[in-house]
């Protein structure tokens, strides 16, 4: 159930009028990193979530971004401020012909779409979708902060990007503790699995984590190795039992028959 309240999470102050940075900042209501694309994604995810914890986490941020769409689409209708002092030869005339509102589209015009939306019912993996999606939300209000001397923008962008900090610790915390389950569940039983391919040749080869330890094996010269006939994939069984096959069910990532927890039973009247 959602329910509205009045009260907005950040209570937007706008010095004056600016509809430039109006244009600029639709990039957080409609673009691809913004904050309908952050409420949807969450959403969606926790709708097919049952870890009970998970999705306990997923909708709590999922209503935050839509209190953040709601603060951003206020600072943009204010930073439009009266479309008939809007100058003709804005850049965005579209914002002073809808009558001030924001639209669904990036400060580019381009129209929002659900094609910004990763979903894919394996929880490390959309939880690591949201975490980088953070990352970039966090990102475009660092950029967004250069581009405007307004102290009221400049402070609701503040908070913004430290709320998607916020959310981009709690889902990295959040993937610590599904470790080893869903897809990281194994490595697939295969030499391939941890072997680290030089394939860009020459000066300036590097090692680091990425591909040493870790039982990593590092293959200095793979062309030599493996060049020629196909040698991977011969072999037409499973090459490890979590591998999909017919049968295969993995309910570890999507269960439809996912219940939510009972309420605590209510107390008994006191008399
Ligand atoms: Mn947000
Ligand atoms: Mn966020």
């Amino acid at each position: 159930m959602f329910k509205h309240i009045k009260d907005m999470e950040y209570t937007v102050h706008v010095d004056r009028p600016d509809p430039r940075f109006a244009v600029l900042l639709l990039e957080q209501f409609g673009g691809p990193h913004g904050e309908l694309k952050a409420a949807l994604q969450y959403i969606s995810h926790s709708l097919g979530c049952n870890d009970p914890k998970i999705r306990d986490l997923l909708q709590d941020i999922a209503a935050e971004e839509m209190s953040h769409l709601e603060m951003v689409g206020e600072c943009i209708a204010m930073l439009i401020g009266p479309t008939d002092t809007i100058s003709r030869d804005f850049p965005a005339m579209h914002l002073a012909l809808v009558g001030g509102g924001p639209l669904l589209k990036d400060s580019g015009g381009a129209p929002w779409t659900a094609q910004y939306i990763n979903s894919t019912g394996d929880l490390i993996t959309d939880l690591s979708s949201n975490a980088a999606a953070e990352l970039r939300a966090k990102l475009i209000y660092e950029r967004l902060l250069q581009q405007t001397d307004d102290a009221g923008v400049k402070d609701m962008i503040r908070f913004l990007l430290s709320r998607e900090e916020s959310h981009n610790f709690s889902f990295m915390q959040a993937i610590e503790t599904l470790a080893g389950s869903g897809v990281m569940k194994d490595f697939r039983d295969s030499d391939f699995s941890k072997k680290y391919m030089n394939l860009s040749t020459g000066q300036g080869d590097s090692r680091g984590p990425w591909n040493q330890g870790n039982e990593f094996q590092y293959e200095t010269n793979p062309n030599q190795q493996y060049g020629g006939p196909a040698q991977y994939g011969k072999d037409p069984q499973p090459a490890g039992n979590r591998e999909v096959t017919p049968g295969y069910n993995d309910h570890a990532r999507n269960n439809p028959n996912y219940n939510q927890p009972k309420p605590p039973s209510p107390q008994t009247p006191q008399h």
